[in-house]
């Protein structure tokens, strides 16, 4: 794999912020479709319209039904949604660690990806991450 680090154009920023709310977009379609799957008809109407935690709230589901549900993609979620929030702050494509770019072959593969693979191999390496 060839490794490009250097800054994002905006048009490239641009677009892993699509990538990243279609994945958002996504998961949160799989989430209504699994608590669909598990509550009563007459909620399913009111579940079509959540697209985040706080319209979930909104919902009277019984609390573990929506922990159950939320929690196995809890993380990819924040992933993202922290990735969306560099973004807005210029921070998105550097490395966390040693702040140098991310490479854009990785990005594309995962797009919230706040290590560069040499960082983030090392983190594993030493049990940090
Ligand atoms: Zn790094």
């Amino acid at each position: 794999m060839s490794k490009t680090r250097r800054a994002l154009t905006k048009e490239e920023i641009l677009e892993f912020k699509e990538m990243l709310e279609k994945k958002r977009d996504e998961i949160w379609q799989d989430i209504r479709n699994e608590l669909k799957s598990r509550v009563s008809e007459e909620y399913h109407s009111l579940i079509n319209d959540v697209n985040d935690e706080e319209d979930l709230a909104q919902i009277d589901l019984q609390e573990e039904v929506i922990l159950g549900v939320l929690e196995a993609r809890k993380k990819e979620l924040e992933a993202i949604n922290h990735a969306l929030w560099r973004i807005e702050h210029g921070e998105y494509g550097r490395c966390l660690e040693c702040e140098d770019w991310i490479c854009l072959e990785r990005l594309k593969v995962r797009p919230w990806a706040v290590y560069c693979l040499p960082c983030k191999e090392e983190l594993e390496r030493r049990g940090k991450i």
